[in-house]
């Protein structure tokens, strides 16, 4: 595809209205050099910075500021794209957006910027998704890897992959083109080998994408326990401030409070729920049932507890879902005597703190770091649900094309399996993708974008 995909130009804030300083009117589109004379009175030199007074149609003066103009294809959206720069002022802003849209423009719905870009081979769908990732990163460790996306590392890494599984789809389709001599050829060891080396390839790529899920979305803690355990005191050592009220009358939290802390860059999300205990009361209830659902979706239940009710409170954590990481936290240490201790034991990573001094905490924050993803190094890179969600299918797919391969020897329901793989992996990039699923991409990203 190139510039003249679309026939429109479009136009929108690109900085949020109000802030302070600078505020940019970006436009994109076939009428933007046009534009950009009207509003100069002469043909701007390509990237170059002029400083114009931005006026109406009266000739009354509405800004004055920077234009720049970036000629297609060299420019984000891979079109002619002209962007304004004038005083930070919503109305301003609106009055050069409304200018913008007299001369040729209209106004752009949500990343349509981006969705053109795309369109136009300037990113790749992953890149895209992770411009949104990076404007929404709540964390220094989420922006990071969103950017590692956005510059196109994860992408690199699928398409490694991709073109091993293509290698691999030549030579199974190779054989299945010479039926005589199938079977030798698919019982080639060479074969086995590029499958496997795929499969591992794949599962290291599949780990490294949740990780890059968890550290976009940040950790979901779900803090669990019997009323007086020490919950509320434990979010509030971990927040760093009073965020729940402490008392020492048992069912005191009766409903979910949700604090967002960050610790060395990642987003922990902390959910502070209800005692899981039996009651009559029904706001207290209502609490206990918000607590449940809490956990079918957490990462992680961090059962707080103390020394003497170890092993029983266990029993809190049976019901959980499979996918929930579980942590023990012995709380009051200060009082029952032992020294912080991070040791595992009944199979759970368990740890002894005080939640009152804080001795310990750190420990406890070390491993929810660890669990959200961080220690990836530099190159960790941000992913989406999506993603996984493809990856997974991939591994499926490989699966059976394996089962296909070694157990049923049948050529043609390997070939099948590892199309269906390929094209599940395209997913992730945009190779293959369907208007629905941009719409839907495209429509969360903010307007400007
Ligand atoms: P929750 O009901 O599980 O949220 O428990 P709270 O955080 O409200 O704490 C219940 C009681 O235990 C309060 O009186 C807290 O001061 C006390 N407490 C919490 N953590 C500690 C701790 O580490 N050491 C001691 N000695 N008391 C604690």
């Amino acid at each position: 595809m190139n510039a003249a995909t679309n026939a429109d130009t479009i136009a929108a804030i690109a900085t949020a209205p109000g802030a302070a300083g600078v505020g940019v009117v970006r436009i994109s589109g076939p009428a933007a050099p046009a534009i950009a004379q009207a509003l100069l009175g002469r043909p701007p030199t390509p990237r170059h910075a002029h400083f114009a007074a931005f006026r109406g149609a009266d000739g009354e003066l509405i800004d004055r500021g920077l234009l720049l103009c970036f000629p297609a294809p060299h420019s984000y959206t891979g079109e002619h794209v002209l962007e304004l720069q004038g005083h930070g002022s919503s109305v301003l802003l609106d009055t050069l957006l409304r200018r913008a849209c007299e001369l040729g423009a209209r106004l752009a719905r949500p990343g349509e910027f981006t969705e053109r870009a795309f369109l136009n081979g300037k990113l790749d769908l992953a890149q895209a998704e992770a411009v949104a990732d990076l404007i929404a990163a709540r964390s220094q460790a989420a922006a990071r890897a969103a950017l590692q996306s956005m510059e196109g590392v994860f992408s690199q890494r699928v398409h490694a992959l991709l073109q091993q599984l293509i290698d691999l789809r030549v030579h199974v389709e190779a054989a299945i083109d010479f039926p005589e001599e199938e079977i030798d050829f698919l019982a080639d060891p060479a074969i086995a080998g590029k499958l496997q080396a795929l499969r591992d390839e794949h599962a290291t790529l599949l780990q490294e994408a949740e990780r890059g899920v968890r550290l976009g979305e940040g950790l979901r803690v779900a803090i669990v326990g019997r009323p007086n355990a020490g919950k509320s005191s434990l979010l509030n050592a971990l927040a760093g401030r009073d965020r729940a009220i402490v008392t020492s009358i048992a069912g005191t939290t009766r409903d979910v409070l949700r604090e967002t802390v960050q610790v060395d860059g990642i987003a922990l999300e902390l959910a502070d729920t209800a005692g899981l205990r039996d009651t009559d009361d029904e706001v207290e209830r209502e609490g206990v049932r918000r607590a449940h659902s809490e956990l079918a979706t957490a990462d992680v239940a961090l059962l707080v507890t103390e020394q003497a009710r170890r092993a029983d409170d266990l029993a809190l954590l049976a019901h959980l879902p499979a996918g929930v990481t579980r942590v023990v936290v012995v709380n009051k240490i200060d009082r029952d005597g032992p020294q912080p201790s991070h040791e595992v034991i009944d199979g759970l990573e368990t740890l002894g703190l005080s939640a009152r001094t804080g001795d310990g905490v750190d420990a406890l924050r070390g491993v929810l770091k660890r669990l959200a993803g961080q220690g990836g190094g530099e190159g960790a890179f941000s992913a989406r649900r999506r993603h996984v969600d493809a990856l997974q299918r991939v591994g499926g797919h490989l699966g059976q094309a394996g089962h296909a391969l070694a157990t049923l020897h049948a050529g043609e329901l390997a070939a099948e399996e590892l199309r269906q793989a390929q094209h599940a992996l395209g997913e992730i990039t945009g190779g293959y993708t369907s208007d629905d699923l941009l719409g839907a991409i495209f429509g969360s990203f903010c307007i400007g974008k």
